[in-house]
């Protein structure tokens, strides 16, 4: 083969690796050298400092055995050569990967950093996947002089990172010491946060109670779901049920007063009629007792009276008489009868002396008309026999 010819095939080689990383520039991406690429190389002529060079960019994927040494110094490898590729070996990645061709063909410059963490980590170099790292193992990572970040991401726990930058300067180890087990430990001791999508249970409970009128529902759901996807809407049920809970209790309470107000009102009315004699005719109605005096409410007429009443035997129709005096000197006497008069409008029964027991009033108050059966309340008025003028 003629020199011509030589180097005709040498800038085939040259060009066919190159093609082999056509991405090379300015990508992350790119195969390391084989020990095949390099032979190649070598075989095919190209100066041992270029192909340095090109290992240096690309990196290798071989480790310099005695083998490959052999193998490498039969094809044109000299001692430079062989250490830059001793140095770069395999995993180690480019030594120069920001693609800086160096001016000479030294070696770039390397420092080791020997990387620690005390939890499983997955290791990022400058962005790039760098492995995996057991906790309390280390791992050794040659890197070009110049800025890097390290990152630590864990296995355990992918929120928990923990990150080194730094600058490597010099070609001793330097530890890197990741700590990220407190990280992780402290992400998972905190409580969940409220979850926007409930799980299927609570979706279910929440189903079963969601037209409860039941106000224990909701709270048992709030107890179990504090945070749940419903707990707003089971506390606004709560307020919602427990207002209308107060407002009817307040009506009932209103209502029961009420019942017993008329309840009072019927034990202290009595079916009453009374005369007017000038006009000799009879009205009926009810009398209401009252602890301030009495309200007649009759078909024609509705009278209120003060204390000024007093029970005593009307001696002309010999019954029982509620007999009111009003201020303007009118006299009014109610004779107790049966309800039944009333709606008939027909004097069939009254209550007389006999009635009554024939039972002498000692005070002013009232004395039931049915047999002293029902009680009266007391009147507030004095004592002893009814004033002088209301008896015949
Ligand atoms: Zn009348």
């Amino acid at each position: 083969m003629g020199s011509c010819s030589r180097f005709l095939l040498a800038a085939v080689l040259i060009a066919s690796v190159t093609l082999l990383f056509p991405l090379a520039h300015g990508q992350k991406t790119r195969e390391p050298l084989t020990e095949g690429d390099v032979m190649q190389l070598l075989q095919g002529g190209v100066a041992t400092q270029r192909v340095g060079k090109l290992a240096q960019e690309f990196g290798i994927a071989f480790e310099v055995s005695r083998a490959a040494e052999r193998n490498l110094r039969s094809a044109g490898a000299d001692d430079q050569l062989l250490q830059i590729l001793r140095e770069l070996g395999p995993g180690k990645g480019p030594a120069n990967p920001k693609n800086e061709t160096p001016k000479t063909g030294a070696p770039a410059a390397t420092g080791i950093l020997l990387i620690t963490t005390d939890a499983a980590c997955k290791l990022a170099v400058d962005g790039e996947d760098a492995g995996e790292l057991a906790a309390g193992a280390s791992k050794r990572l040659t890197l070009p002089f110049g800025e890097h970040l390290v990152r630590a991401v864990s296995n355990d726990e992918p929120t928990a990172s923990v990150e080194w930058a730094g600058k490597v300067e010099k070609p001793e180890q330097a530890l890197v010491r990741l700590v990220l087990a407190e990280k992780v430990a402290a992400i998972k001791s905190k409580p969940l946060p409220a979850s926007a999508t409930p799980t299927q249970a609570e979706v279910v409970i929440w189903k079963s109670i969601e037209n409860s009128t039941r106000v224990e529902d909701f709270r048992a759901y709030i107890q179990k779901y504090p945070d749940g996807a419903f707990s707003t809407l089971a506390l606004a049920r709560v307020e919602k049920l427990e207002a209308d809970a107060m407002a009817k209790e307040t009506e009932d309470k209103n209502k029961r007063e009420e019942e017993e107000r008329q309840a009072e009102i019927r034990k202290y009315t009595f079916p009453v009629v009374h005369h007017h004699r000038s006009v000799l005719t009879r009205c009926w109605g009810h009398l209401q007792l009252t602890a301030d005096g009495a309200i007649y409410r009759g078909s024609e007429h509705n009278v209120t009276f003060s204390k000024t009443n007093v029970v005593y035997i009307d001696e002309r129709s010999g019954a029982a008489c509620l007999r009111f005096h009003l201020m303007d000197g009118t006299n009014w006497c109610f004779l107790l009868v049966d309800e039944e008069d009333v709606r008939d409008q027909k004097l069939r029964t009254f209550y007389g002396p006999s009635s009554l027991g024939n039972r002498v009033v000692e005070k002013w108050g009232f004395i039931s008309a049915d047999n002293g059966k029902r009680l009266l309340p007391p009147n507030q008025g004095g004592t002893g026999q009814p004033p002088r003028s209301l008896r015949r």
